[in-house]
């Protein structure tokens, strides 16, 4: 069950602060607060869904291709495909996720250690 009382939620809604590097109707994109490397970007969508399996299970098949378009913008707005990125989502417990509201981490900029 999807809790408005989340910090993406209020990013959204411009009731909190990020350092943003692309928005669209679908999307809102911005620097991770802790990150994890050179570049690592949260893209969080603007639907209410808490994680991956509620994002594919409700959202319509339009939402989803949209959220994959604009990931997409905002790794080659970085030129992250010119030299490579990580995609990750997490969650529930033993991905350990933090925030309940889905969205995908891109890291990269440096070369990541091997998974
Ligand atoms: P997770 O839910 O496990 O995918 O992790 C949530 C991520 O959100 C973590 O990497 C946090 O560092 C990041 N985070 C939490 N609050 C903020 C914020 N206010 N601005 C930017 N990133 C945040």
């Amino acid at each position: 069950m999807y809790n408005k009382n989340n910090v993406f939620f209020k990013i959204i809604n411009k009731e909190i602060s990020a350092s943003i590097v692309y928005e669209d109707e679908t999307v809102i994109a911005f620097n991770d607060i802790n990150p994890k490397s050179k570049v690592h970007i949260l893209v969080v969508t603007k639907g209410l869904y808490t994680d991956f399996s509620d994002f594919v299970q409700n959202a319509s098949v339009k939402e989803i291709q949209k959220f994959n378009q604009s990931l997409n913008n905002v790794i080659q707005q970085l030129k992250l495909d010119k030299t490579g990125y990580r995609l990750i989502s997490n969650m529930g417990t033993d991905a350990k996720q933090e925030v309940f509201h889905f969205h995908v981490h891109i890291l990269g900029g440096e070369p990541l250690n091997a998974m």
